[in-house]
């Protein structure tokens, strides 16, 4: 009797590919290999892939997430950093024809060199000594992604998806981008060797625009940087020593036209409220 439904994916044993690759886990690349199959699934489920869609996959490793990817989408494009990983991949994902794989430093290429389409998503359990970088690179990448749905360390998916009380740069610059939801905590059993932190899956459905407009991007990061590189001070001392200006009478005079109290600090202010400061003091 045939079934809509694919037969689930046989899953991995990491520790024997490894070894029977002469290979050791790099744990200086973050190389955490995720092998439980309900939570790779899960991931796929979250990204919600369709069968017209390109995937970008950052470090596939040893395919364990990339088979499930390419068993649901269009498109893979792999790109993992570790050559020595690669001759391994392939074997794992040796039935898919729907994947490509390159070799390289995903922080070194261009996406635009790589996918030949405006709408791709990215998935991917990332390697989290390059989170901070990797999230600036694709949510500032041409073209950008649709969604992205990412494996992170859960104390970062945490501060992602923060509201005022607890912002940080981090929130900001992927809030200006996206909207985040952290959907899952994945726990250190599932991956191969286990990580010392927990995980969590992170999904961030981007917008159409920024919501700052362009033309006053690199000033909104400029001042939000300014207010959080002394975040325990008020904001009437933070911005008048960063943002360039240096009366601080001028600062509180701004901030206090934009309703925002100079006594407040940069981690209780809402991205609306970044948004009308930078405005403001860019008119
Ligand atoms: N996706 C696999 C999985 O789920 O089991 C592996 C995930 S592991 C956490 C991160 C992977 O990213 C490793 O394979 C590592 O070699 C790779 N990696 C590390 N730095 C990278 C970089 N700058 N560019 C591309 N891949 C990188």
């Amino acid at each position: 009797m045939s079934s809509r439904f694919p037969p689930p994916l046989p899953p991995l044993n990491s520790a024997a590919i490894l070894k029977s690759h002469g290979l050791r886990a790099d744990k200086s690349l973050g190389q955490n290999f995720l092998q439980d199959p309900i939570a790779l699934q899960r991931i796929v489920d979250v990204a919600q892939v369709l069968p017209t869609d390109t995937v970008l996959e950052i470090g596939p490793g040893l395919g364990a997430l990339t088979r499930h990817l390419a068993a649901a989408a269009g498109r893979v494009v792999a790109v993992e950093l570790d050559g020595r990983l690669i001759p391994a991949l392939e074997e794992s994902v040796a039935g898919f024809s729907n994947i490509h794989i390159i070799e390289g430093d995903i922080l070194n290429i261009e996406i635009a060199h790589i996918l030949h389409t405006e709408a791709y998503l990215v998935v991917a359990n990332i390697p989290y000594y390059i989170t901070s970088a990797l999230l600036r690179h694709l949510l500032e990448s041409t073209p950008r992604p649709r969604r992205m749905v990412l494996t992170v360390q859960k104390e970062v998916a945490d501060r992602i998806c923060a509201g005022p009380g607890d912002m940080s740069l981090l929130a900001l610059s992927v809030q200006v981008y996206g909207q985040p939801q952290s959907i899952a905590k994945i726990s250190a059993g599932a991956f191969h060797p286990a990580p010392n932190v927990d995980s969590a899956v992170v999904r961030i459905d981007l917008f159409r625009e920024p919501l700052i407009p362009y033309d006053l991007l690199d000033a909104f990061f400029a001042l939000a940087k300014s207010g959080f590189r002394q975040k325990r001070k008020k904001l009437r001392n933070s911005l008048s020593t960063g943002a360039g200006k240096t009366n601080k009478k001028e600062i509180e005079r701004v901030l206090t036209e934009v309703g925002i109290s100079p006594d407040r600090r940069a981690e209780t202010l809402s991205l609306q409220e970044w948004q009308m400061l930078t405005a403001r003091m860019n008119t």
